[in-house]
């Protein structure tokens, strides 16, 4: 595999922007794709080169989920990060952080802002969720709130600051929204794991767009076949449990009995659902089962 050096060069301190003023910036890296295979040849001897070429070694080991030599490669990241979003962020442990201290330092000055088309509505189904946009007009209305919000804040913690109150004390009503910076190691099998978590259409769209960007903007270059095979088997890929294996087979076979084609509608679907669901008017677990077997194509959406 060809050396990643010029590119890590042009990579390392360009920042890339995130929300109004937050950014994702490439400080270091330790190894590359070859780092994975170099590790995972120690395990498993020479005599994997003869029948596996790297490509496909990366790839069965993502594949098959051997975890350690994805341990052999590291990045270091340094990220100017909205206060709330932050605290999902550090939710991560296994990364080694150090974060910008606002008991030694006066806090930064900076919040995030939401344009007015931003503001979402509450989510009808999943509580965690946002739904559809805001009007406009309210979220104009929202937006200049913020801004009055955000700006006394800071006005009140500039004066607390002058008055000679302590920083560590100064700060304790500055919004969430304020911009706090870190610096971020992580080795490649937990970054992988933050972003499958994190880049998922169930993370809050904030931390999304942050691993979105760290994903497609530094480890893709940087990692380019440990990418296709996440982007191929973990974030393209889903799992079948043994319930939904049990409701696709008596949904085929009895497919196969009335010779009906897919896509099957919801009421062949509710015949073969498992016996658990039977009683349950709401069920997600039925819910994500079907939800699978729509994007597979055997059920159509109603
Ligand atoms: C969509 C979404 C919604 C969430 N909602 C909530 C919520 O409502 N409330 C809430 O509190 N959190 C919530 N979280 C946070 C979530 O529960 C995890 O804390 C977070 O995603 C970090 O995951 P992790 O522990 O796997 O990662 P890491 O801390 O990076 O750990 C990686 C892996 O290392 C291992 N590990 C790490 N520490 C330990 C340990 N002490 N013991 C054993 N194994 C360990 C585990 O295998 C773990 O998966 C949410 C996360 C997501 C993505």
């Amino acid at each position: 595999m060809p050396s990643n050096s010029a590119l890590v060069d042009e990579l390392r301190w360009k920042k890339f922007s995130v929300l109004n003023d937050g950014f994702v910036c490439l400080v270091d890296v330790m190894g590359d794709d070859s780092s994975i295979v170099q590790a995972a040849r120690v395990s498993y001897g020479e005599g994997t080169k003869k029948v596996s070429d790297d490509r496909t070694l990366i790839r069965y080991l993502l594949r098959h989920r051997h975890t350690t030599p994805f341990e052999m490669a590291e990045i270091k990241l340094l990220v100017r990060v909205p206060m709330d979003c932050w605290r999902q962020w550090i939710r991560h442990r296994m990364a080694n952080v150090n974060e910008y201290s606002t008991r030694y330092s006066v806090a930064i000055d900076s919040a995030q802002s939401t344009p007015a088309e931003s503001w979402r509505t509450q989510a009808e189904l999943n509580r965690q969720g946002s739904g559809l946009p805001l009007p406009t007009e309210t979220g104009e209305q929202l937006t200049a709130e913020e801004r009055h919000l955000h700006d006394e804040s800071r006005r009140i913690y500039e004066t607390r600051l002058a008055a000679g109150v302590a920083r560590e004390q100064a700060r304790k009503d500055l919004p969430l929204a304020t911009y706090t910076e870190a610096y971020w190691k992580i080795d490649i099998h937990n970054l992988l794991h933050f972003l499958a978590l994190r880049m998922d259409p169930h993370a809050q769209e904030e931390i999304r767009l942050y691993a979105t960007t760290i994903g497609q903007q530094i480890v893709r270059p940087l990692f380019p076949v440990i990418w296709e095979a996440f982007e191929d088997y973990r974030m393209g890929g889903s799992s079948l449990s043994r319930i939904e294996q049990g409701v696709i087979r008596r949904l085929m076979s009895n497919a196969a009995t009335s010779g009906k084609a897919p896509p099957y509608g919801n009421e062949d679907f509710m015949a073969v659902q498992d016996s658990t669901w039977l009683d349950l008017t709401r069920c997600r677990e039925r819910d994500e089962c079907r939800d699978k077997l729509i994007d597979l194509g055997l059920l159509r959406r109603e």
